[in-house]
């Protein structure tokens, strides 16, 4: 059998904000210390655990508020930067496919979507230690955190985007009705 652990999930939270995806084995315990409901199930797709068959969660809603959660996917990771700035380096304008901390990490700079963004090994390099203002640098753009469903639809899958999650993924007006 085909372990489908590390399936993607989509996560809602009380209010039915998306808060991102995990895996579902990131979910399991959740669901059942019946912290999470079960919103959609894989059509016919099944994991075993020491006695039984369990079947894949496909869309989970947590049922009390919930905060400090990142999920994994959703942080300002190397590869989430880049996907949000699609690759494009945020000082010459050219392709990039490593990440700048604009306040450098040895001068206090955090690892948050604000202070991080692509950049291209040249430009990188060249500015080193240094703020953007004292490598003459500017940004050609401002980074921001991501609205969660644009990081949701850009992040290449390897699997396509299951069926179900399409009327989570629609805008919340529509999801209440
Ligand atoms: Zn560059």
């Amino acid at each position: 059998m085909q372990s489908h652990l590390y399936d993607r999930v989509l996560v809602l939270d009380c209010m039915n904000v998306l808060m991102g995806t995990t895996s579902v084995r990131g979910v399991f315990v959740s669901i059942f210390r019946d912290e999470m409901d079960v919103l959609e199930y894989r059509h016919g797709v099944y994991v075993r655990s020491s006695h039984r068959l369990h079947r894949v969660p496909e869309v989970v809603r947590w049922r009390e508020p919930v905060r400090f959660i990142m999920y994994r996917s959703l942080g300002p990771t190397r590869r989430n930067i880049l996907l949000r700035d699609e690759n494009i380096c945020a000082y010459c304008g050219g392709y990039g496919h490593t990440r700048d901390h604009i306040l450098p990490k040895s001068r206090g700079g955090i690892r948050s979507w604000e202070n991080l963004v692509t950049a291209c090994e040249e430009c990188n390099m060249k500015k080193g230690s240094r703020t953007p203002e004292e490598a003459g640098m500017p940004l050609i753009y401002a980074p921001r955190k991501p609205n969660t469903i644009t990081m949701i639809i850009k992040r290449p899958e390897k699997a396509p985007i299951p069926k179900s999650w399409k009327r989570y993924l629609e805008p919340v007006e529509l999801l209440i009705a």
